[in-house]
Formats: structure tokens, C-alpha cells, sequence
């Protein structure tokens, strides 16, 4: 059965329409889909914005009708890249296939002897996470690149003052 049960990770800083894309056609693939979300220990930074728990009621609300069951997990980074995917055998549910567009991602999954398939990049040039972060400090339109689920919550949380904040751009 976990030959049908699939891993994807990322950042998601935050969850777009390329990600929502992405596990939509994972989800016509598998049976069941674990989330890692990536960087779990980071958040109020410029790159890194929005807290694990932030990222995962993005994800919880926008797949809410993904039609699969899926797990999010979050996952912190680790010092050693070498046994990093032991790190995520340890943190989640069995799986036999991984899906990844991240060049690293791949290759220490691959040298782990783990299946990792590859998904067409979706208009990555606009739905990418440093796209839409740079769009919403420079007061331009983002909220039609990720679901409206996350424009909801990144409003309620004051994720544009806080990353304006952060860079320097508003005074406290
Ligand atoms: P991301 O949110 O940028 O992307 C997640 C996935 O979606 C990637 O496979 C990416 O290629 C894909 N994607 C993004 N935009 C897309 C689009 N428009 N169309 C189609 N696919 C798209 O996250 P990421 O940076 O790839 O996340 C990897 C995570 O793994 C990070 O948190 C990183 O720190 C972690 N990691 C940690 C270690 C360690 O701790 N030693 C090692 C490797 C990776």
C-alpha cells in the first residue's frame, strides 16, 4: 500500500497556485500524499515569512477538496544534509515515492535508492514564493497567484505589515 502513498515537500513561504498545481496532479497519481513542510523552524524573516503553523492552515484550507487523503507535516531543517532523509523517514508515514522539482531534494533522495519523480514547472516565473513576496512589498497584485483561502489568512495574520516590518520597509 505505500507504494501508493507519495512525499512532497517545500517551503512554501508561501502556498501558491504552482504548489496547488502540482499536488492536484500528485493526487490523480496516489492514493495518499504527505506534506513535509520544510523549514519548519524558521518564520518572520524575508524569505521565510509565515510560521509552520501559518503554512499549514494555508494547506489545510486550500485542499480541503484535494480528494486524497494527505498528512502535513512539518519538518525541520537539519545540519547534515547526508542524513537528512533519514531524518524524514523519522517524522512520517512509510512511502515509497517522492515528488520533487528541488535539484538537492532529488538528488539525496535518489542516492537514498527512493523513486523520485519529477512535475512540469508551472509558470514559475510568477507562481514562486519570491515572486509574490517581492509583488507584496513592492504594493503590487499577488493575491491571483496563490488560493483565496491563503489571501484570507495572510491577511488575518498581518502577513504584509509583518514583511514589511521585517524589511525595513514601515517603522513600529
Ligand atoms: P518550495 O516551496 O520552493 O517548492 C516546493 C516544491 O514545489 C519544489 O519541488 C518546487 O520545485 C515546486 N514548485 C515551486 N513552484 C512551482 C511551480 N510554479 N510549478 C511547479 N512546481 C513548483 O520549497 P523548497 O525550497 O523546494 O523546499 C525544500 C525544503 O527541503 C526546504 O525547506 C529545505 O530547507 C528542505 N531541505 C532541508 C535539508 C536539510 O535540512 N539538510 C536538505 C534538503 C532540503
Amino acid at each position: 500500500m505505500d507504494s501508493r502513498r507519495a512525499f512532497y515537500i517545500g517551503r512554501f513561504q508561501p502556498y501558491h497556485l504552482g504548489h496547488q498545481t502540482v499536488l492536484e496532479s500528485i493526487a490523480h497519481e496516489v492514493d495518499e500524499i504527505i506534506i513535509g513542510i520544510g523549514s519548519a523552524q524558521t518564520s518572520h524573516e524575508q524569505d521565510d515569512l509565515f510560521t509552520a503553523g501559518e503554512r499549514v492552515l494555508m494547506m489545510t484550507r486550500a485542499l480541503e477538496d484535494l480528494g486524497v487523503k494527505h498528512y502535513i507535516i512539518p519538518i525541520e531543517d537539519i545540519q547534515r544534509n547526508s542524513v537528512w532523509v533519514s531524518h524524514i523517514i523519522s517524522m512520517t508515514p512509510p512511502f515509497k515515492v517522492v515528488y520533487s522539482n528541488n535539484p538537492l531534494v532529488i538528488r539525496l533522495f535518489e542516492e537514498a535508492g527512493i523513486e523520485v519523480r519529477q512535475s512540469p514547472m508551472y509558470q514559475r516565473e510568477q507562481y514562486s514564493g519570491t515572486e509574490i513576496r517581492r509583488r507584496m512589498l513592492a504594493g503590487e497584485g499577488w493575491e491571483s497567484l496563490v488560493p483565496s483561502s491563503t489571501v484570507d489568512i495572510i491577511k488575518e495574520i498581518g502577513g504584509l505589515e509583518r514583511l514589511k516590518l521585517i524589511s525595513g520597509r514601515d517603522s513600529i
